[in-house]
């Protein structure tokens, strides 16, 4: 077999028709498909009913829907992919196909936090349970009951990227016959492939690296299974999902080059976070990929590599401080989202923060991600910005 890079640029190539075509598939635009003959129409809908992937209708998407899902599949290295219009739409249509009223769900703590949103505004009214656990202290065989078919989590966590035992944690809910949903956005599903580790399915926000230039929204959910794919059909058929060729035919585009653009994204990151842990400013930085963090040696055994989003925790500084860096910063601009060649900056709301078990601290966070700009720039642009809005103290100065 050939490699993971060489896989995903020829997987969903057009195939050549008559000795030649295209390198990229075509975008192909339709809302209605046309058949030639009754039984062709009969046939096809027969075979999707079986399961089989084939569009008897333009919300099922055509050849650019389906060459973007043999790709992020194959990056997944899945069963199948479903596509949806955001990466919350993929979460969504997770957890909608996976619940019934009455079922119970453990989350770690350290999702993106939205997910508690789902489940206020949507779950709780269908009588869906979700419970938040703290992985690294909660022990998860515990708190499962009877009805529990869930394990939902994300790893690194969102805001302060916990690395999770993921091998361990889908160990224990697959022995229970649950399944194991997890968020592999900040890796792009290039640096780390949670269906090898355990996990039933893995969701992306395409919004994010595989599109990789802040031009789109879109989600991703890869399931290792027919029967898993059978599930998420019927729910994403009838909750009407489907993406516009445009922004398939983007995805497919940006995924050519996520190895690439992810490698670089992992230079630059390091080195500003290595500048960041030696700035006397910094209480703390989050980013797996330092040997000093917690989650190192799970990274370094789970993980291929580390994307350019991180945290810092910053030290002798309050919320104004805190607004003051990031307002001061030029190359940064202040925005939520990620994963586009650009960097950018946001202070992690406390109340979010706390929602991590782990969490003790009181320093203000701010997220950065570390764009493609030159790493000199970004590392300079920090240093103005700290130096004007969180002077360091004397006494640590001299120490
Ligand atoms: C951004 C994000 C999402 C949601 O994606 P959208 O496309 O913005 O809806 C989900 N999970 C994680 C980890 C994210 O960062």
């Amino acid at each position: 077999m050939s490699g993971p890079a060489t896989r995903l640029l020829q997987a969903g190539s057009p195939v050549l028709r008559s000795g030649s075509g295209p390198v990229n598939v075509p975008v192909v635009r339709t809302s209605t498909v046309r058949f030639e003959s009754s039984a062709a129409l009969e046939d096809h809908q027969s075979r999707r009913s079986a399961g089989e992937r084939v569009a008897s209708y333009g919300r099922h998407g055509l050849d650019t829907h389906q060459a973007l899902e043999d790709a992020v599949t194959e990056l997944e290295g899945g069963h199948r992919a479903f596509l949806a219009p955001s990466g919350l739409a993929a979460i969504s249509l997770v957890l909608l196909a996976l619940l019934s009223p009455g079922d119970h769900a453990l989350v770690a703590d350290s999702v993106y936090s939205p997910v508690r949103r789902v489940d206020q505004t949507l779950l709780q009214r269908l009588g869906i349970s979700l419970e938040y656990f703290s992985p690294g202290r909660d022990d998860l065989a515990a708190l499962i009951r009877p009805n529990t078919r869930l394990l939902y989590l994300e790893s690194p966590g969102s805001l302060l990227f916990e690395v999770l035992d993921l091998p361990a944690l889908a160990a224990i809910a697959r022995s229970h016959g649950i399944t194991v949903a997890a968020d592999n956005t900040w890796s792009g599903g290039w640096f780390c492939k949670p269906l090898a580790l355990g996990a039933n399915i893995s969701i992306q926000a395409a919004t994010k690296y595989i599109a990789g230039h802040s031009d789109l929204m879109q989600g991703i959910a890869v399931v290792d299974s027919p029967a898993l794919a059978r599930t998420l059909a019927t729910a994403h058929e009838a909750l009407g999902l489907t993406i516009g060729p445009d922004d398939a035919y983007l995805a497919l585009r940006g995924l050519r080059t996520l190895p690439v653009r992810l490698a670089q994204h992992q230079r630059h990151a390091l080195r500003v976070a290595q500048w960041l842990h030696a700035h006397p400013s910094v209480e703390r930085v989050f980013y797996p990929a330092l040997p000093g963090d917690p989650g190192h040696a799970l990274w370094k055994r789970d993980f291929s590599g580390a994307s350019g989003l991180l945290s810092i925790a910053l030290r002798d500084a309050d919320a104004q401080q805190a607004r003051a860096f990031v307002d001061g910063l030029r190359h940064f601009s202040i925005g939520a989202s990620w994963g586009g060649y650009e960097s950018l900056a946001l202070i992690a709301a406390p109340g979010r923060l706390r929602e991590h078990g782990g969490w003790h601290g009181s320093e203000p966070v701010v997220r950065l991600h570390v764009g493609l700009e030159d790493p000199a720039d970004l590392i300079a642009d920090l240093q103005q910005a700290l130096a004007r809005a969180v002077p360091v103290r004397q006494d640590r100065a001299a120490a």
